[in-house]
Parts: structure tokens; C-alpha cells; sequence
């Protein structure tokens, strides 16, 4: 079942697509469908996914270091089929940390139901104001929120919060009152996004970006009122409590092992050389038959990748796991691109280089500047 090119050395983590929404939200452009218009899709949905968990379960033999359910919104799915899936991806034993996204008027008491394999629940709060959530055309009210947070807050499990800010016609001081009020329920972590218009959502044909310069104000406000309230800042859209941050989101940024199931759903395996596969784009081609595109990464691609990936994070880039990974030596390779950098955007040290929050700031720039050195 796993390709060759699998090391089994190292750890593999299992991210699961749930492509069920309610309805679409205004700015969305991720592959969902509403449940709807697709409810006699599920059962064949459910039945594929379950066989290949179970094919890869039969083949690997470990427990998984992660597991993340995510979507669209995996709550549309109902807790017995979520349960379903928790038991068939835990059969080796339990994953360190185990996610699942819910959306707010998706989260009940009835969590507890999943204690024993999940350990973690993330939720799309976004804002905990009525009139930039009617502005987001999001399915879930302020009070809704206020809810899904309550409970969440007296369960057994870590959680995480999404907060978004930029949203047009809403100030920097929206996002403060937004992150104030999310923090009163203490989420061990939280991921801060900005709005972003995708072409095609009904987004973009009403409204406009707030501009640079304002998101810009919004991030470095918020940035400094989550420091003070205790959160530290390890990913340039996430934030956590001391020892809270998601390991398997981690995996994604260190260009880790990780199986996607369901569609549009990406895997990447091995060391040196990575293979990188995606499941089929849509829905009824998943269930017709799920398939596998494979894209082996050059070595240069996999070196951007980890640019992509690893400069998201305030550990970086470490100089002997690149020198490990694809024998070159890594200041060799970019110092001509880093002198070209704000000095205060970069740490260089013998062991490690890593972008500071000002960096955080112009992170495309800062990529494409140093991917000119591949
Ligand atoms: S619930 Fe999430 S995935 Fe679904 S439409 Fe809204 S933002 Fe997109």
C-alpha cells in the first residue's frame, strides 16, 4: 500500500478531508460541498475512507504521531461517523495528538463521546461579533460562539480558536475586543488570519481589501495584545500556551511524513527524497474511485518547500538537518540572498536561521528573495 518511498524510520501522521459544509461562507475558496446537495454521497464517502485507513493501518502497524480531521467541516458528518473514524485510525494505538475541526453550532456536550482517541478540537470562531460574522456570511451567531467556546473551555480537551481579522469595514480594535472576548474561555492556542479575497466567492464581488498598511496595523496590534495575554507567537498565523502548539501542523512545516485521505487531500513521505501525492480534486471522483497523483520533488523543490514551510515558524531552518537532508551546506547556499534582508528581520546563528516578527511581516518577499539561491 505505502510507496517505496516511505521512510519507516521516521513518523507518519494522518490528515483526514471532510469535504461537507452546511453552506458555503462568503470568502471561502476551499474544495466543500453543502451537505445538502450531497447527502447520498456520505455513506459511499464514508465506506472508502474507512478501507483506506484501514489499508494503510494493516501496513504501517504504529500508531500515527498526529491525526487531523479536517474540512470543510467534519461536524456535518455527526458524531457516530466521526467516532467511526476516530476507532479505525487509532487500531495501533493512540496518536500523540489527535484534532478534529468542528464548527461552532456543531459543538455539543456529547464531545466527551470521543474522549480515549481525540485530544484536541479546533473551532471557526473567526469573530465573536455579529455584524463581521454577517459580514463573513458565516452559518454560526456571536452567541453560538459564546456556546461552542463555554464548552469547549470545561472539556477534557485541548482547543484551539480561529480569529480573522482585515475584514473590510471592521477596525484594528474589532480584532482586539475579538481576541479579549475568545481569550476569557483560555484556549491553549489560537490561529489569527487575515481575510483573504479568492476569485470566484461572493466576496470579492461586494467588497475590497482593506489595503497593506491597515492589515498590516491589525497583525502588530493583535500580535502584541496575544503576547500579553500569554501566547507565544511560533508560527507566523498561530499562537499557543507553553507546550500547547499543534504537533501536526508542525509535521507540515518541517516537511514531515503525513497520508491524506479524501479529496484534494496532499501527502508527503520520505527524507531526501520526497514524494508528494494528492488525492482525486472532487467529491464524486473520490468515490468513484479514490486515486493518487505522484509527483516525486526534484531536490530543488523540496528545498523551496522547506523555505515554504520551515520560515513560517520561529525555529526556522536548522543548519544540520539541511546539511542531513540534501548535502549542502546551508549558508553556502543562501547567505548572498540573506544579506540582502532587513537585518531585523532574520536570527542567523551557527545552528539555525529563523525570521523574527518583522520578518513575519514581509514572509513572501523573504521566500522568494531566498529561493532566487536554488
Ligand atoms: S465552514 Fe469552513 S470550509 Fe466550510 S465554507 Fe465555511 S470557511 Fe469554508
Amino acid at each position: 500500500m505505502l510507496p517505496r518511498q516511505i521512510d519507516r524510520t521516521r513518523p507518519l501522521s494522518l490528515y483526514i478531508h471532510v469535504p461537507f459544509c452546511r453552506s458555503k461562507c462568503d470568502y471561502c475558496a476551499f474544495y466543500s460541498v453543502p451537505y445538502s446537495r450531497a447527502e447520498d454521497m456520505v455513506d459511499r464517502y464514508m465506506s472508502i475512507l474507512l478501507s483506506e485507513i484501514k489499508a494503510l493501518t494493516d501496513d504501517w502497524q504504529q500508531p500515527f504521531a498526529s491525526i487531523f480531521i479536517g474540512g470543510g467541516n467534519p461536524g456535518m458528518l455527526g458524531y457516530s461517523r466521526i467516532l467511526e473514524i476516530l476507532k479505525a485510525a487509532s487500531v495501533n494505538g493512540r496518536a500523540e495528538e489527535c484534532t478534529i475541526e468542528l464548527n461552532p453550532e456543531n459543538v455539543t456536550e456529547e464531545i466527551e463521546t470521543f474522549s480515549g482517541y481525540l485530544t484536541r478540537i479546533s473551532v471557526g470562531i473567526q469573530s465573536m461579533d455579529e455584524d463581521v460574522l454577517r459580514a463573513l456570511g458565516r452559518n454560526a451567531s456571536a452567541d453560538d460562539n459564546e456556546r461552542a467556546l463555554s464548552i469547549l473551555s470545561s472539556s477534557r480537551y485541548d482547543f484551539n480558536a480561529d480569529i480573522m481579522t482585515a475584514v473590510p469595514g471592521f477596525t484594528a480594535e474589532t480584532t482586539l475586543r475579538d481576541i479579549e472576548r475568545t481569550v476569557s474561555y483560555d484556549p491553549d492556542h489560537i490561529s489569527l488570519y487575515c481575510l483573504t479575497f479568492e476569485e470566484g466567492t461572493p466576496l470579492v464581488s461586494r467588497a475590497r481589501p482593506i489595503g497593506e498598511e491597515k492589515e498590516r496595523e491589525a497583525l502588530i496590534a493583535s500580535w502584541r495584545l496575544l503576547s500579553k495575554l500569554g501566547y507565544t507567537h511560533y508560527e507566523v498565523s498561530n499562537f499557543a500556551r507553553s507546550g500547547k502548539e499543534c504537533i501536526h501542523n508542525k509535521v507540515y512545516w518541517n516537511l514531515g511524513q503525513y497520508i491524506g485521505f479524501g479529496p484534494g487531500a496532499e501527502s508527503s513521505i520520505g527524507y531526501s527524497t520526497v514524494l508528494s501525492m494528492r488525492e482525486n480534486e472532487t467529491l464524486e471522483e473520490y468515490i468513484r474511485k479514490p486515486e493518487l497523483t505522484c509527483y516525486p520533488l526534484s531536490g530543488s523543490e523540496a528545498e523551496e518547500e522547506v523555505l515554504l514551510t520551515s520560515l513560517r515558524t520561529i525555529y526556522g531552518i536548522g543548519k544540520e538537518e539541511y546539511r542531513a537532508r540534501f548535502g549542502k551546506d546551508f549558508d553556502e547556499t543562501y547567505s548572498s540572498r540573506i544579506a540582502l534582508l532587513a537585518p531585523e528581520s532574520y536570527i542567523n546563528s551557527t545552528d539555525r536561521f529563523s525570521l523574527t516578527e518583522s520578518g513575519f511581516l514581509t514572509l513572501d518577499r523573504i521566500i522568494l528573495e531566498m529561493a532566487m539561491a536554488l
